[in-house]
């Protein structure tokens, strides 16, 4: 894929960028080495001020930086800008909490004097420069969740981001910059992903974390794996979204109708499959369609617009195959299923409900990345739970109940790094987030994610 920005509303491609040649890429391997070897030994408060300052820069210039996310990869402005006020937030949270996250833990003396030691701790030091490969999705999040919390903890980042938001990568590593970090402390890597081999290879790059596709993870994964170095992977999803009878289902299609279509439907934690128990299947799927058909599609630029054009002709394409195999083998749509009329020069789809999915379908098995839902009638709660597992992904999950057993049922059995009940999964910078199966390992944010990227060592005196 070539380094560049192509207007997804339009098709244009605006500016194109020439990769790092290999000797660029050893300048900066050299400088982020270089660079761990200092900022290890700086303080937390030392740190908090850096990350503080690089959170002042980028809330002053968010409406600047959103406009450049809009172009590149074709969100609405307003969640563009909503985008960069959440990593701001994120920013000074971790500024803020980096230290208590990171204290030294003492083990109870009469715990470890049969180890022999009078005093023990383990104290979390940090591993050393982490190569960070990111999407186009959240393009300022998904790398400030990543770069927060691993420059609190004293790691050096490089960031490959994904080649179609080039300006929002330069935008990043010239951010922490001007905030005051050294030269090295957080760099941006302009290469395709062909080059990630043998930079993730280098002796000098301790760690690496991916989020992207199962493809993407599998790759960095096993050259890693390879070299034992740690990873974080957080890959995609396919989220059940459960309503059952004791639910406002009013409130359940509204949030569903965000829940599918936020991002354009591009969104890992997207509530993906709607899984709705028959009692009120009839209800909720009137509603949710009514809220999916009334969305406005159009110009991402415009105030008024919920859904902006897809990212790229191939996530376009991608999206329209699993639609038209649905289709095919039997499926309705209740809505959509097209490309809309009069928007012929962007990467455009409608806002879509399919019913009738069988297990045949690709649709039931693969990822939508994009504004189409899938809904199941399912006769009772095993039903629901089965229907909910029945995917190789376990990101988050949504659940719509009002009753205490069927709550806790749903927390024991649903297979998912979280379960959002009565609401929508959103990410947040005090809890920890990612998944399991298929959608990866590992956790980012909270204390679960700063600690990832950490040498949990054991401090023993006799
Ligand atoms: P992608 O193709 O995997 O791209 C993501 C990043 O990986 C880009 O920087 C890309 O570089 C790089 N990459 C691609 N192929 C690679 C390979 N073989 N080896 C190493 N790196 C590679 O993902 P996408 O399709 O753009 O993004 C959507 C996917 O990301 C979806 O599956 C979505 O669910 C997932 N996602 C997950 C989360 C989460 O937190 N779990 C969050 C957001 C998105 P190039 O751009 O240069 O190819």
């Amino acid at each position: 894929m070539p380094i560049a920005t192509v207007n997804p509303a339009d098709g244009e491609t605006l500016k194109t960028f020439d990769p790092l040649s290999d000797e660029e890429i050893e300048r900066r391997l050299a400088e982020a080495d270089a660079a761990f070897r200092t900022y290890r030994t700086t303080t937390f408060e030392e740190r908090a001020r850096l990350l503080n300052a690089a959170a002042d820069l980028l809330e002053r210039e968010a409406s600047g930086v959103a406009r450049v996310i809009t172009t590149e990869m074709g969100k609405p402005l307003t969640a563009a800008e909503a985008e960069a006020a959440k990593c701001v937030k994120a920013m000074r949270w971790y500024a803020a909490h980096a230290e208590a996250l990171l204290a030294n833990e003492y083990p109870a003396a009469d715990d470890v004097q049969d180890a022999g030691a009078v005093r023990a701790k383990v104290c979390y030091r940090p591993l050393g420069p982490v190569l960070a490969v990111m999407p186009w999705n959240f393009p300022l999040w998904q790398v400030i969740r990543f770069a927060a919390p691993a420059l609190m903890a004293g790691n050096v980042g490089l960031l490959k981001h994904a080649s179609n938001v080039p300006q929002t990568a330069l935008y990043l590593g010239d951010l922490f910059h001007r905030a005051g970090f050294a030269p090295g402390c957080f760099q941006t890597l302009l290469v395709p992903s062909s080059a990630i081999e043998s930079v993730l290879r280098d002796r000098r790059v301790a760690a690496a974390t991916l989020t992207g596709s199962e493809g993407a993870g599998r790759s960095v994964a096993s050259i890693a794996g390879d070299e034992i170095k740690k990873t974080v992977l957080e890959l995609g999803g396919s989220d059940p979204y459960v309503v059952m009878p004791s639910a406002d289902i009013d409130a359940a299609a509204r949030t569903a109708v965000t829940a599918r279509v936020q991002n354009a439907g591009q969104s890992c934690i997207a509530a993906k499959r709607f899984i709705v128990h028959t009692d009120v299947y009839d209800a909720f799927a009137k509603r949710f369609t009514a809220g999916m058909r009334d969305l406005t599609v159009g110009d991402p630029m415009e105030p008024g617009t919920d859904v902006g054009p897809l990212s790229s002709a191939q996530g376009r394409e991608d999206l329209e195959e699993l639609v038209t195999d649905a289709l095919a083998q039997g499926a309705q749509a209740l809505c959509g299923g097209r490309r809309p009329e009069g928007l012929e020069r962007g990467f455009y789809y409608e806002p879509t409900v399919l019913t009738g999915i069988t297990d045949r379908m690709r649709i039931h098995r693969e990822e939508t990345f994009g504004p189409v839902a899938t809904l199941y009638r399912v006769r009772d709660i095993d039903e629901a739970i089965e229907v909910a597992n029945d995917t190789s992904f376990g990101l988050s999950s949504n659940v719509w109940t009002r009753d205490e057993a069927e709550t806790e049922r749903f927390v024991r059995d649903v297979e998912a790094g979280g379960i959002y009940f009565n609401g929508m999964t959103a990410s947040h910078p005090a809890l920890p987030f990612g998944g399991v199966k298929r959608s990866g390992y590992g956790r980012e944010l909270a204390g679960h994610g700063i600690r990832e990227f950490c040498n949990a060592t054991t401090v023993w005196r006799a």
